[in-house]
């Protein structure tokens, strides 16, 4: 039997996949490059010491097999966000109070940038015009939706977004 921390160790290396595991190592490599030679030319730099350290830190728990693990409640840390910033250590649900109010900003930023996206609401081309109806599921999500005009004709585009998924044409 399986003590709890290895089952949790192998829930959250399972939920990254084998590439996601060598492109997320690739990645923190890079950034420990990066920062180092910025550390170089000025060595005194404290948050930059900082920085280099979390990223060790993400290194030994991408080989010691706990990556990807929430510290407070030992759940998968949302694979998205570890895309994104490979440094988190815990999960949307213990997030700070300062992170939950820097997530909403950016909720209602990308809502506003998926709403200025879509064609205007009095769009028309000729004789052809379009009307639709968005309703997000949640503040960001849905499909995208898209006319194209082509001097007196035009096209349509639409592309399905599976849940945290990269746009897919149908
Ligand atoms: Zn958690």
């Amino acid at each position: 039997m399986d003590s709890p921390g290895a089952k949790q160790q192998s829930v959250g290396m399972a939920n990254l996949g084998t590439t996601t595991h060598s492109y997320l190592h690739t990645e923190l490599e890079r950034r420990r490059a990066s920062l180092q030679a910025a550390a170089g030319a000025n060595v005194s730099d404290a948050s930059l010491r900082r920085l280099i350290s979390s990223v060790d830190e993400a290194l030994a728990r991408l080989s010691g097999g706990t990556f990807g693990i929430c510290e407070v409640c030992h759940d998968s840390i949302e694979a998205d966000r570890l895309l994104c910033n490979p440094l988190l250590r815990f999960c949307l649900d213990h997030l700070s109070s300062e992170e939950q109010r820097a997530l909403e900003r950016d909720l209602v930023l990308a809502a506003g940038i998926q709403r200025g996206l879509l064609p205007r609401a009095d769009w028309s081309v000729c004789k052809w015009q379009a009307r639709y109806h968005y309703e997000p599921a949640a503040l960001v999500s849905g499909d995208y939706f898209d006319l194209i005009e082509n001097e007196d004709s035009f096209f349509s585009c639409s592309a399905t977004l599976p849940a945290r998924e990269s746009p897919r044409p149908c």
